[in-house]
């Protein structure tokens, strides 16, 4: 898959679930990559937002890891690779031995390749453990509980190209494709836009998207901003509101009657559960004027076509299950899903977090979401991967977390960064820091977790590793290496093998990413009918179970891929956020990221091009908070939760909700995870970043508050 340097490789970039193509070129003398377009890439066709233009600039970056390290005496020491690995080994052998195998935990990570992943929960589980997991549970873990339940596969329902082309409603709620997803929202959904689609998009925040709609002449726009964690509320007044409007007018067909009866079940239960709802008290709840809703819901249920984007909005909350299964019930009672145009649509966070799920790298499914406890389905399995799979499913990574010290002594970490990502980070550090017995963190950059560990491994970056990713419309993807830059730095791939064949003997030696990829087709009935040659540059949306599937643009034409192929529908009550405003705590807080910002900062606070942007951390005050508080637009004020404090500067703006605080998690010194609330939904194990009670205190020193990428 190599190329010669001259020529710009065709590969994918390494931020956010688009997927867009980027080229990256390397210079002869002094081996620096360079951006280059890719004109005719299948997603972007050639464009591109900051975050790829800029994703060259951390790959010579002068902080690299560019060899192994054991910490000895507090600092770090540099080692072989080989007393690394020894060291690592040895390590591995001694928790099993007296821990049991369940005494580790596993993390992949949603920036590595699908082979990689592949590899690290292979080998987790041929360790003996299901305690493998990745960042999906800190982002879409619930959005993918419910779509898989209630409608089979956990995933985008249809794409961005037939959502732009076939959809006359987007209803975006609780994201920010602006900032998160900016080329999917300016090629694809803005244009949707501007061809007519009507936009309804419900968020606390004005923000970016809500800006990127004001299209002149149009008042097809419409903000809801809901109060934080009250959107089952809203949606339950929509659907009422749709319900009691077909009562009375059948002709008007809101409703899709036939729709419900052929292809779903539940809708009684729908209809028990909403019998008493009142909608002017969930109005109040929501805090938004039910005549706002009515007319919402009216277009919604009109709509030729209408699609559902979710995001963390909706799935970061103890309800995130709930959330999403209430888009669920308006999308299959109105008969708005399995043709072009509809869907629910979670707008995936990193660039292989779909397909790093895809491949198993969750306590709960194999390959292909296989359920782990399903006896077949793990005899499939074992018969390739000759071993016992353990029965039972792990702990999630926030539960892994919680657990070090009483049950988990060791971690293995691939490329990601636990004490950034976590809520309730203080804390995290703490039992990171004071009960693991061992850790180990291969990485790019000496990471906040990196710190703390026993053993750390250079990787490779992005740009020099080949395999594949997996974007958010479930498009598998080639990216293409061009030569390593630091001698001594080994590709994730490589490193894994090394370990497993050291652990185990068979098993985990292959000869690249593409003979990863040919045993995990054998694996993972979505990915069968691909290869490398097949995915070719314009890749390959799953499922493509026999070779010669040109993949699916959108699911559930005919059936749902639920054990009866009918769409399940559950009527769901509003359930407030663990923790609610009081004396002491008197407003919310919720979080969100930037554009020029990628999650824990490890990759984008290092870019000059974004680090410019947003060198600091930042919250948005209502104007009459600000005025309560006695805050100046500017000025620097101490957040506080009941699990930390944090200093940032004031932005004064009318942006943000009466009551309600956001501020972002990217900067270590200021991170809002300092602050958030690491309570879990019951079913997904997501944490509730999305509201905290929190506090702001104004007279504070500012005289030491300064942060670099390193704090
Ligand atoms: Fe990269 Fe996402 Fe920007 Fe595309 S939209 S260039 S994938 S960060």
């Amino acid at each position: 898959m190599s190329q010669n340097n001259n020529d710009p490789i065709k590969t994918i970039c390494p931020y956010c679930g688009v997927g867009c193509g980027i080229g990256v070129a390397t210079d002869d003398d002094s081996s620096e990559m360079h951006f280059r377009p890719w004109g005719d890439a299948p997603v972007n066709s050639g464009r591109i937002c900051i975050k790829g233009g800029a994703a060259t600039e951390v790959v010579n970056h002068e902080d690299r890891l560019t060899d192994p390290l054991i910490k000895e005496n507090g600092g770090f020491k540099k080692v072989s690779w080989e007393k690394a690995y020894e060291y690592i080994i040895s390590e591995l052998e001694r928790i099993h031995e007296e821990h049991g195998p369940d005494g580790m935990g596993f993390f992949g990570s949603s920036k590595t390749m699908n082979e990689e992943n592949y590899l690290l929960q292979k080998l987790a589980r041929r360790y003996g453990t299901n305690q493998v997991d990745n960042c999906t549970r800190m982002c879409h873990a619930s959005t993918v509980w419910a779509l898989r339940r209630s409608l089979g596969a956990g995933a985008m329902t249809n794409s961005m190209a037939d959502l732009a082309e076939e959809a006359d409603v987007l209803w975006i709620h609780g994201a920010n494709p602006a900032e998160q997803h900016p080329i999917a929202n300016s090629q694809y959904f803005r244009q949707a836009a501007l061809d007519g689609a009507t936009v309804i998009q419900v968020d606390p925040h004005a923000n970016k998207t809500t800006r990127s709609f004001e299209i002149e002449d149009t008042d097809r726009h419409m903000h809801l901003q809901v109060e934080p964690g009250t959107d089952i509320a809203l949606l339950n007044a929509v659907i009422k509101t749709i319900l009691e409007h077909h009562e009375k007018n059948p002709e008007d067909n809101w409703i899709d009657e036939d729709f419900i009866e052929d292809r779903t079940e539940g809708f009684e239960d729908l209809k028990r559960t909403l019998a008493d709802f009142d909608r002017e008290a969930a109005a109040e709840t929501c805090g938004i004027d039910l005549s706002d809703i009515e007319e919402a819901a009216e277009v919604y249920a009109q709509a030729g076509n209408a699609a559902i984007f979710t995001g963390m909005g909706m799935s970061q909350h103890t309800s995130g299950v709930d959330n999403v299964q209430n888009e669920i019930n308006l999308a299959l009672i109105t008969g708005n899903i399995g043709r072009p145009g509809t869907g629910i649509n979670p707008l995936r966070g990193q660039n292989n977090v779909q397909g790093t799920c895809d491949v198993g790298t969750m306590p709960n499914v194999l390959p292909g979401y296989q359920e782990v406890d399903d006896d077949e389905a793990r005899e499939s399995v074992e018969s390739v991967w000759g071993f016992d799979i353990p029965p039972e499913p792990g702990l999630t990574n926030v539960e892994i977390s919680h657990s070090i010290g009483d049950s988990v002594f060791g971690l293995y970490v691939m490329g990601e960064n636990p004490l950034m990502s976590e809520p309730d980070s203080n804390a995290a550090r703490q039992r990171f820091d004071e009960d693991l017995e061992f850790m180990v963190v291969q990485d790019i950059f000496m990471t906040e977790t990196a710190e703390l560990a026993d053993v750390v491994l250079p990787a490779t970056s992005w740009a020099e590793r080949g395999g594949t990713v997996t974007n958010t419309d479930r498009r598998v993807q080639l990216m293409r290496p061009v030569e390593k830059v630091y001698d001594n730095t080994k590709h994730d791939l490589d490193i894994l093998s090394e370990i497993g064949t050291r652990l185990f003997d068979d098993g985990f030696d292959f000869d690249g990413p593409e003979e990863v990829f040919e045993e995990l087709r054998e694996v993972c009935p979505i990915y069968h009918g691909m290869t490398y040659d097949t995915l070719s540059e314009e890749g390959l949306q799953w499922p493509c179970y026999e070779p010669g599937d040109e993949g699916d643009q959108y699911l559930y034409e005919k059936e749902f891929d639920t054990d009866n192929g009918k769409g399940y529908i559950e009527g769901v009550r509003h359930q407030p956020p663990a923790e609610t405003p009081d004396k002491e705590y008197p407003l919310i807080l919720t979080t969100a990221r930037l554009e020029e910002h990628y999650n824990t900062g490890t990759m984008s606070r290092r870019s000059p091009t974004l680090n410019r942007q947003h060198p600091e951390n930042f919250v948005d005050i209502h104007p009459k908070d600000a005025e309560r508080y006695g805050i100046e637009n500017g000025q620097t004020v101490q957040l506080r939760s009941r699990r930390g404090s944090i200093e940032v500067t004031a932005q004064v703006t009318d942006a943000i909700k009466e009551g309600v605080i956001w501020t972002t998690p990217h900067f270590a010194a200021s991170s809002a995870n300092r602050l958030t609330n690491d309570i879990l939904d019951d079913r997904a194990k997501i944490p509730e970043y999305k509201a905290a009670a929190a506090e702001i205190d104004v007279d504070i020193d500012t005289s030491s508050s300064t942060e670099t990428a390193d704090d």
